[in-house]
């Protein structure tokens, strides 16, 4: 029997536990048909996505979904591209100690989001490299953001 490990409840479990998905490599849902349960609830979802955020290679993991995503939806990260894998990505962020030390800072913080860590592009122009990517709490970021953006708007006044 073929056993997979349902990464929410993170039991090992016989294939027969998952619900079919022909779209999945491995021909089954990601997470277990009990999982699956809590997950289509919606609300459960919040408090396990936070639970997988606590592992920080995990956190990584869901960072890199969000940059895919970002890249692909909004109009001013189309010019972007996204340079690493997923798993250089990771390798990057386990051996980034301040990425370590922000993110053991979010979870003493009770993982408030002003402190999540976020990812940061350094020269906001470029693309998402790893030479060109830091990590920063998300209220940072936001400030960085908010300062380009005052920056460039002093440079490029609105016509009244
Ligand atoms: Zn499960």
């Amino acid at each position: 029997m073929e056993f997979k490990k349902c990464p929410h409840c993170e039991r090992e479990l016989p294939k027969t536990a998952f619900d079919i998905h022909k779209k999945e490599k491995c021909g089954v849902f990601w997470i277990c048909k009990e999982c699956r349960k809590i997950y289509d609830k919606g609300k459960p979802w919040k408090k396990f996505k936070t639970n997988w955020k606590k592992k920080p290679a995990r956190y990584l993991s869901l960072k890199y979904d969000g940059i895919g995503r970002r890249i692909k939806v909004k109009d001013s990260y189309k010019n972007r591209k996204l340079l690493f894998t997923r798993q250089e990505f990771i390798d990057f962020g386990m051996n980034d100690r301040n990425y370590l030390r922000l993110h053991e800072q979010w979870l003493k913080a009770d993982c408030i989001v002003r402190l999540s860590p976020s990812v940061d592009r350094i020269d906001n122009n470029g693309d998402y490299a790893l030479d060109n990517i830091q990590f920063l709490t998300l209220s940072e970021n936001t400030k960085k953001g908010f300062i380009d953006r005052r920056i460039w708007t002093q440079a490029n006044p609105p016509y009244i």
